[in-house]
């Protein structure tokens, strides 16, 4: 390709992957279009060259550090069986939130020493499987969670690998319900309880193994204070638990949240309040964040006199969002028009709705909007789009008027029903999201591989499978 053609892409085209050929939008060299009218609308499509390119990035940041860092996607962004086969073919390993992720995770082919399960409400069930597959490390949320894998390993004659899971109080930029270290969030063990929490993890060593502590600040963190902070306050933990009972822990898991950039074309920037805006379109890089994490916590070990703590840890990050959240999007079709008398607005009737995409009606999440069919026509005219739910929330504007999405999307002049549309951004938490309210069958997702190879990862669902669990 010329370097004409590249310097006159979209600004939210990604060389190689995202791209206009022809006029149409291309992803890994698949025409968009040619997709949708193969495997109907809506349509999930992932790209495993980005998804790998993204893992690249996470390990590019490792070795930039010089530290080898244990990578745990974090499957619950999207558990997509192929998607989890193309994360552990990239040389990864896995976090797991319930039974069913562990089954899965499993199932994909991770091995258990590659498998970390968190979650505040573990099932007996759930904890014995993690037992007795062995795995990592189980992040235990409470002293109370401690009994319970206690006991497993006990009914299991089988020792467990676990970890404290700690909430800080560390704010961060983001959305309240993507904060996770403030004590006004479920989750995690308080800084007063963690000696205890140690302390009586550590009274039958043949049952647990103590092996790390765990923190995850949110989702979506645009700034590298908040991982350097929670750095610091676990390697402060670790310090003193090691003076204290001379027990050493082997890990320290920063959790996830590196943030995507959903403004990478900012046409409509300028319409989300300044704070969406900043934590939306985040520059921040893998790099910046262990870069932070790892300055502070030499410094501190060296003031310690612990360097030979430090030299020891496993650092561990769950990365969810930023290995698939750019390289997934849903493509819609326009299946109906509408223009209004009385506000001259034109409606454009899609069919993806909130179903699909969950962040969009909950958080107001921007999810970039483009047209698949006229990629390269300038997107000029203010439309008011909606799914097809019946639901009058089921916009793709802030219907609660707090101004919190764009009150119009910008597409080309002239769209009509049949043209194909494409969110952008959209491969976290929307698939893995999904349900299939107004009897509407979830839709199918394709792969897509260098040099525009396609593969079906998820069949569409028939009429039959929105009866399938019904008993009458
Ligand atoms: C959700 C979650 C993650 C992943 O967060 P991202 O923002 O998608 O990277 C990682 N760890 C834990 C414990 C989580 O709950």
């Amino acid at each position: 390709m010329s370097s004409q053609v590249v310097a006159s892409q979209p600004a939210w085209a990604i060389e190689g992957f995202l791209e206009t050929r022809d006029g149409r939008l291309h992803i890994d060299g698949a025409d968009a279009v040619r997709l949708a009218d193969e495997y109907g609308t809506p349509l999930f499509v992932f790209s495993a060259p980005r998804i790998r390119s993204n893992i690249r990035r996470l390990q590019q940041a490792a070795a930039a550090v010089e530290r080898p860092i244990k990578f745990c996607y974090a499957s619950k962004a999207n558990s997509n069986m192929a998607v989890l086969r193309t994360v552990r073919d990239a040389g990864i390993d896995i976090e797991v939130n319930s039974g069913g992720e562990l089954f899965k995770a499993l199932r994909a082919g991770f091995r258990p020493a590659q498998i970390i399960f968190n979650g505040t409400s573990k099932t007996d069930a759930e904890i014995d499987e993690a037992v007795s597959a062995g795995i990592y490390s189980i992040n235990v949320d409470s002293i109370y969670e401690i009994d319970l894998v206690e006991a497993s390993a006990r009914r299991l004659n089988k020792r467990a690998n676990v970890t404290l899971r700690l909430v800080p109080e560390i704010g961060t930029r983001s959305h309240l319900g993507l904060q996770t270290a403030l004590l006004t969030s479920k989750f995690g063990i308080t800084s007063s309880e963690v000696a205890g929490a140690f302390r009586r993890a550590l009274e039958h060593p043949e049952l647990l193994h103590v092996s790390g502590i765990h923190i995850h600040v949110g989702s979506q963190t645009p700034d590298v204070e908040p991982f350097a902070d929670a750095f610091k306050a676990m390697w402060e933990h670790l310090v003193r638990l090691h003076r204290e009972t001379g027990h050493t822990l082997e890990h320290i898991n920063l959790g996830g949240g590196i943030p995507v950039n959903y403004l990478r074309d900012r046409a409509q920037a300028d319409q989300l309040p300044e704070h969406e805006r900043a934590m939306l379109g985040a520059s921040l890089e893998p790099v910046d964040v262990l870069t932070a994490a790892l300055r502070v916590a030499r410094e501190q070990a060296r003031d310690a006199e612990a360097e030979h703590l430090f030299d020891r840890v496993t650092i561990l990050l769950e990365p969810g969002r930023s290995v698939i959240s750019d390289a997934g999007l849903v493509l819609t079709t326009i299946r109906n028009i509408k223009r209004r008398p009385e506000t001259g607005d034109v409606w454009l009737l899609t069919d993806a709705g909130y179903n699909l995409m969950l962040s969009m009606n909950n958080y107001k999440w921007y999810y970039h909007l483009i047209s698949a069919s006229r990629a390269a026509a300038p997107a000029t005219v203010g439309y008011k789009v909606a799914g097809p739910l019946c639901d009058s929330g089921d916009v793709y504007f802030d219907i609660e008027r707090e101004g919190r999405l764009p009150d119009y999307r910008l597409l080309p002049i002239d769209a009509r029903p049949g043209e194909v549309l494409a969110l952008l951004n959209s491969g976290a938490y929307s698939l893995a999201q999904m349900f299939p309210y107004n009897g509407r069958p979830l839709p199918a997702a394709v792969l897509t591989g260098e040099g525009g190879q396609v593969e079906l990862i998820r069949r569409r669902d028939t009429y039959e499978d929105l009866l399938m669990n019904d008993v009458w």
